[in-house]
This record gives C-alpha cells, structure tokens and sequence, in this order.
C-alpha cells in the first residue's frame, strides 16, 4: 500500500487491532506479562525474542503509541519516556558517557540547557554551546576528537530560532556523529527533521502532542540513517559486545532498530523513566487529532503576530511567518505550512510594563506550560530561565523584557481582544 499522509497515520497508525480486539487502544495496565514456561521468558531476558516482560521495559500501549510517532517522523524505531526531559537525557545518554563531549546549539530549552550545562557536566560529559546562526566553518571549531553529537532544536524555546537543519547534519555527519533534533515545536505535522538529515529526534510530548495539558511524556525516534558500525571506535556501547546481554553488539543485531533497542534495554532497564500507559492512552488520543490543531495554532498565531508587529505599544516581535522574521526563509524552506504557536514579542515598557500586562490577560493564562489548546503566557525571564544570568540569557536568545505568547486554538479575534485590553489596563497602571 501506498505510504499514508501524516492525517491518516494520526488517526489510524499505532494499535491494529486483530479480530475481535478492541477498536480503541486499550490501556495495559499491567507490570508483568505471563509465559507458559520458563524457556519462553529466558529468551526474552537474552533479546532473542520480542515480548513483553515487565512495563519498564516495555509495554504494548506505550509500543503503540511510540510506533505512531515513528511513523509521523518517517523514522525506523521509537520509544516512549517519561518526560521531554528524560527523552533528551536518554538520546544523548545512550551513546556518551564520562570523558565523551557534544555540541548543541546555544538556543535551546532552559531545562535541557541546565541538564547538559549542569547536570551532565557532573557525569563527566562535557557541552560546548553555539550560535546556530554562525558560519559552518565557525561551528565546526566546537567539535573535538571525543564529541559524539550534535544536538539543536528545530524551533527554539522560546526565542524561535529556526534550525538550519542541512547545515547542522552536514556538520555533524562530517565529523562522524549524529544529529539529534528536538522537534516538540514543528512536530511532526509541520516538520520532519530526517528528511533533511538529522539522525535522531526526540520529543516533549507534553507539548503539541498531547495538545490539552494532560500528561508529560517524551519520546526518541532513530531514523536508523546513522551507521555506528562505519564510526566504531566512537561508539563502542552499539558496536561491541555488552555484556550484561550475554555479548550481545547492538549494530550487529538489530540493525536500524539498533539505538532504540539499547536505550530500550540498557537506560530504561536500569533508569527506569517510563511513560506510563495510562499517560500514553491520553497521549494517543492528542496525537488523533495534531493534524487538525496545528494548522489552527499557526494560523492563530499569524494573526498574533501580525497584529502585535501594528501595535505602538509593542517594541518588537519574533514569529518565524512574519515576513520581518530573520528566519522567515528558512522556515519557508523547513516548514512551508507553518512553525507553531508560539510568538516572542517585548513591549515598550520594559520588564515591568512586561509582568503589568500578563497580570491584567484575562483569556490567556500564566502557567509555565507552552504548546497548549489554551492560549497561555510566560515570562521566561522571571520564570523558566530565572536560573540563568544575564549573560547566559543572552546567550539563550532570551531578552529580558521577551513574552513567551503560546497563542491555543481559540477564536484569533478574542485572543488578541484580551492582548489589546491588557495593554490598555497595563498602561494605566
Ligand atoms: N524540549 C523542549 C523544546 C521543551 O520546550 C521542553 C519543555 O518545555 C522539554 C524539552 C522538556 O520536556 P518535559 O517538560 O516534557 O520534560
């Protein structure tokens, strides 16, 4: 059959049902898996057959809605994680460990800036920070002979850099690593980062996948491009025996499904950052219906922008579909039908001025959520980033007095109604 379109893979993709078995993705609600003998279960303890044993390894629900995304990002193998955050521990994790280095680009998010800045660099594991807008000549300066990847978001939270995706995977692939892509802002619908090059994506699920603030969740998609075999002795975890399966080499075994299958059965058997089904089964029924919210967030979020951009109050805007957008090109050529939902403008007040208008916002809420049904509102200044200096905010890509602005799915004409009242009511006291 005909590959399907990304619509029809929302809805349908994931859980088959066989004869007789529910239409709906069930929810396992199970730890453990029953065998009629002890053979049975030895050999899935040695990889040797696929199956279930024990949910934090792995478990239907959550195998389903991973194989959903995987096919979304046209990828060959996929897992869940229990948050975005474990998602781009564990990407990264699974082919570094103490002595090794990455590049990433500077503009990412604050979370994961604190885990490769802070949390990693105390396991041992060394980040050098770039400007994702730099010459190539000047990024390949940051690569050192024990780096083992690149990482960099496909639109940065929140300051809305958009990634030069072919330049980052040929940087990376001429140093003999992968490009690892955190896509939660494009997703899927508006942006395939293996299309252009990269190797690895990872995701926040709790963002536009879930769509309705349910539920945190991540997920790792290996698009099985990357052949760790051709740059063996840089990654010696996929390409020589690991012991605690009986000797078992990644590469040699499982082919495509290499990467996921190690996470799988080294990180979260022994880290144990699951979804869990419960979460998943949520998380499926957000993803049944991306295709339709996306559009309508860009949309949204169009008009935001455009009517912010009109606005004498308001000092700057940054939205990569304005045409005065830095990155209106490149998102053109990566994500020709839209970005996302998010928009970062300053206002002509400054800081305070900033806060008295996200105090008067009636409609739009301020949580430190982004990416929701519901349009809400962020000072990452005050909030997300506050842990950083001024230095490092900068560096981020983050202005102090920036609004975080996730514009949801409601009416564009009541969302802008409440920015215009509260720069009104901000300006009056
Ligand atoms: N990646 C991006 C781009 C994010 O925006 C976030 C959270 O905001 C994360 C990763 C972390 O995800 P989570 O909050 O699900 O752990």
């Amino acid at each position: 059959m005909k590959k399907q379109n990304l619509e029809t893979i929302c809805i349908q993709s994931g859980w088959k049902p066989k004869k007789g078995e529910p239409r709906v993705l069930p929810i396992y609600q199970s730890t453990t898996f029953k065998y009629d003998d002890s053979e049975q279960m030895a050999r899935l303890f040695d990889l040797e057959d696929e199956g279930y044993f024990y949910t934090r390894l792995q478990n239907p629900t959550n195998d389903a809605v991973a194989s959903k995304i995987c096919e979304l990002e046209g990828g060959a193998a996929a897992m869940l994680t229990s948050s975005g955050q474990a998602a781009n521990f564990y990407a990264i994790y699974n082919i570094c460990s103490a002595g090794d280095h990455i590049v990433s680009s500077a503009p990412i998010y604050g979370g994961t800036s604190n885990l490769f800045t802070v949390t990693m660099k105390k396991m041992g594991i060394d980040v050098t920070l770039v400007d994702p807008d730099a010459p190539a000549e000047e990024i390949a300066k940051a690569f050192q002979p024990n780096t083992k990847a690149l990482f960099a978001e496909t639109i940065s939270n929140p300051s809305l850099v958009v990634l030069d995706i072919e330049k980052f995977a040929e940087l990376a692939h001429s140093h003999g690593v992968p490009l690892i892509v955190d896509n939660t802002f494009a997703t899927p619908i508006n942006c395939r980062p293996f299309e252009f090059g990269a190797d690895i994506v990872t995701h926040s699920t709790t963002k536009y996948m879930d769509g309705h603030a349910l539920t945190v969740g991540g997920c790792i998609v290996d698009s099985g491009n990357f052949d760790w075999m051709a740059h063996a002795d840089k990654f010696p975890g996929l390409t020589t025996p690991d012991e605690s399966y009986h000797g078992i080499v990644y590469a040699e075994r499982f082919g495509k499904k290499a990467y996921i299958t190690k996470a799988t059965a080294q990180l979260m058997r022994d880290l144990g950052s699951i979804q869990s089904p419960q979460n998943a089964f949520l998380l499926n029924i957000g993803l049944e219906t991306l295709h339709l919210r996306m559009p309508r967030h860009c949309e949204n979020a169009q008009k935001v922008a455009e009517y912010l951009e009109s606005n004498e109050n308001v000092a700057w805007v940054d939205y990569p579909g304005l045409k005065s957008s830095k990155y209106y090109d490149l998102a053109q050529k990566y994500m020709p039908n839209g970005t996302c939902g998010v928009v970062a403008f300053g206002l002509k007040g400054g800081k305070d001025f900033a806060i008295r208008f996200m105090d008067h916002l009636k409609l739009a809420c301020i949580v430190t959520h982004v990416a929701d049904a519901r349009t809400c509102v962020l000072h990452p200044a005050s909030h997300t980033h506050r842990q950083l200096s001024e230095e490092q905010l900068v560096e981020a890509g983050v202005r102090p007095d920036l609004i975080r602005f996730s514009v949801g799915i409601e009416n564009a004409e009541d969302i802008i109604a409440d920015i215009e009242q509260a720069i009104n009511a901000a300006e009056k006291n």
